[in-house]
């Protein structure tokens, strides 16, 4: 059985990760060694491909492409152009408004988690795993264990709330949850 999307879905994902490490080319994570930015989109691909088995190329180009419009000057449109409207309308289900307060942002991504897409909600499994792990294994520099422990609590509110979806996924989410300093 191949695992491999096929050769268009391929040459698709290679496009977004040209493109999301062009976005992203002059950002770093907050860890205290501030890698490369591009890793993380990276780490989401790789986990939905190697840990959850998902082969679908929409929600594997949505992983590379989902901090773009929230992080970068790329527009929902600009995602439509580049790589049609299932992908850009995928990546908008996972983008927060920006222009509300962090705690409101926060709050919004636990009651919004159970109305999106079964392909959105594997990208938010991905994204909380991801950085879940990190929390653990490379913090963003000054965190107290409260934060990180917080995090990891606002993490879970919001998977708990879409459940039900991927139970491969969830399981992986649930072993990083149980990394909680
Ligand atoms: P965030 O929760 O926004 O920071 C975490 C986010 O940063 C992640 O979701 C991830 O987002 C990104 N990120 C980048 N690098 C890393 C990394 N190495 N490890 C994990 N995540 C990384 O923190 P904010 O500073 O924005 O604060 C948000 C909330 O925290 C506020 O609502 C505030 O109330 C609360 N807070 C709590 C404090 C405390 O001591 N308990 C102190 C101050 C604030 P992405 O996937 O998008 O890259
Ligand atoms: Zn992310």
């Amino acid at each position: 059985m191949s695992t491999i999307p096929e050769p268009n879905g391929l040459a698709l994902i290679l496009r977004a990760s040209m493109f999301a490490a062009h976005k992203h080319r002059d950002q770093r994570r907050k860890d205290v060694n501030a890698s490369p930015y591009i890793n993380h989109p990276l780490s989401l691909a790789c986990v939905l491909a190697n840990e959850g088995g998902v082969t679908d190329a929409a929600t594997l180009c949505a992983a590379l492409l989902h901090d773009t419009i929230e992080d970068t000057d790329t527009s929902a449109e600009e995602l439509a152009r580049e790589f049609g409207a299932e992908i850009a309308g995928l990546v908008g289900e996972v983008t927060d408004d920006k222009t509300l307060q962090k705690a409101e942002r926060k709050r919004l991504q636990i009651e919004h988690a159970a109305t999106i897409s079964d392909k959105a909600k594997r990208v938010k499994l991905a994204d909380k795993i991801c950085n879940l792990r990190d929390v653990a294994d490379s913090p963003p520099a000054g965190w107290s264990l409260d934060r990180k422990r917080e995090y990891f609590d606002w993490a879970k509110a919001v998977i708990d709330r879409l459940r039900g979806i991927d139970a491969r996924l969830e399981a992986v989410f649930d072993a990083a949850y149980r990394g909680r300093p």
